[in-house]
């Protein structure tokens, strides 16, 4: 079957601006200044300033944006970071390289954002850092989370790789912890042609350390005070981001439509088992993802739907299919089946709709058609039996 509304389609941006970009790529190929050059410098600055905080740290991926970005702030060895079930493996995998112990927690199932219930209820005297990740492109409450941390003392790291630009209670993703992790993978909101991320931090020492650390923690030249990697957004991949950053709040508010589409065109499905996630921060989500839950109310199970759907050309994702502690790589931390029954439960249910800039409104109509033709098919049937 060809593909005719795909998950995603990144050539519709890229199209519009191509001369640009590859005026930006050859401004950088002239220039020569390859690793660490002016237009990382320019990127850094505007997507700190575009987020509403100061400092902004360049580096190779989001998972080192994680990794690198907690070891600036200090958390690591001896030290419990609490995360959520639900999120991708990268966020856990930063926590390991950092040398914390991980402690997940379970989230909310009409959000699907880490449960602050949960999380209190993990706190132990090691704990030193909560993880919030502003999954799907919807933050976690910052007015929830400055209250938690202030009870509970301890320090907040965004993960914010899935929300750029996402406003919440008036703080944007990035502005309300100590540091806050972004990436650049070429199909998050804003997107390199490659790998790519940034620490966003308000805090001076944190940038300091954390510019020693993605650059072989070098204080100064072959004089290392830490030990450090090489992990350096590359001066090409931010000249592409640089071109790209204006339009980031119009491909957003792009996204926001189409969700809002989908929400009113999907509400006469929600009594067959159809519920959107839900958005607690009305015009400040920007919907990375567009992810409805197939309920146990649902006349099928979830893989007979993204396989009917598939079959009329229609592309979707599970954003995601095992949650961290049941993954098999990380079975030593202890963790089994039924730790976490919202997690797992929505590990089951979740799917991901088409979602990016541009994809128009009769595209929606149909998408949302097609499952409404796939359901009521069904319901005939089993009306026959
Ligand atoms: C994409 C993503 C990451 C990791 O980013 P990479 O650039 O792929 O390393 C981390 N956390 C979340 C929630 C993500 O969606």
């Amino acid at each position: 079957m060809t593909i005719r509304i795909p998950f995603v389609d990144l050539n519709l941006q890229h199209q519009s601006m191509k001369t640009q970009l590859q005026q930006a790529m050859q401004a950088v190929f002239e220039k020569g200044d390859f690793i660490l050059g002016q237009a990382l410098k320019d990127f850094e600055t505007a997507f700190a300033a575009e987020s509403g905080t100061k400092y902004g740290i360049g580096v190779a991926s989001g998972t080192d944006a994680i990794a690198l970005g907690l070891q600036a702030c200090n958390i690591g060895a001896g030290h419990e970071v609490i995360l959520p079930a639900n999120t991708f493996v990268a966020t856990l995998i930063g926590v390991l390289r950092a040398g914390a112990k991980p402690v997940f927690v379970d989230c909310d199932p009409k959000t699907a954002l880490i449960d602050l219930e949960a999380a209190a209820r993990a706190i132990t005297p090691h704990t030193k850092a909560i993880i919030p990740v502003h999954l799907y492109g919807q933050m976690v409450s910052p007015q929830q989370l400055l209250d938690f941390a202030d009870r509970y003392k301890v320090l907040i790291f965004e993960d914010a790789a899935q929300a750029h630009l996402a406003e919440r209670d008036g703080y944007r993703a990035g502005s309300v912890g100590i540091a806050a992790a972004f990436s650049f993978y070429p199909s998050k909101n804003l997107g390199a042609f490659g790998d790519g991320g940034i620490l966003l931090t308000k805090d001076a020492d944190v940038a300091q350390k954390m510019t020693r650390l993605r650059n072989y923690g070098a204080s100064s030249k072959y004089y290392h005070t830490e030990a450090g990697t090489n992990s350096r957004l590359d001066t090409m991949q931010a000249a592409v981001l640089l071109e790209k950053l204006p339009y980031l709040p119009n491909w957003n508010s792009d996204r926001l439509n189409i969700a809002q589409q989908y929400d009113a065109e999907l509400a006469p499905l929600n009594r067959l088992g159809i519920i959107p996630m839900q958005n607690q921060s009305g015009t400040g989500h920007v919907y990375h993802l567009y992810v409805i839950k197939i309920d146990d109310s649902c006349v099928l199970e979830r893989q007979q739907i993204q396989e009917q759907l598939a079959a009329v050309g229609i592309q979707t994702g599970i954003h995601y299919p095992i949650p961290c502690h049941l993954q098999p790589a990380f079975t030593d931390l202890g963790y089994q089946i039924g730790d976490f029954p919202q997690a797992e439960k929505q590990a089951k249910q979740i799917l991901s709709l088409p979602m990016y800039p541009g994809l128009s409104h009769s595209q929606v109509k149909e998408v949302v058609a097609a499952l409404a033709s796939i359901l009521s098919g069904e319901q005939q049937q089993l009306l026959c039996i």
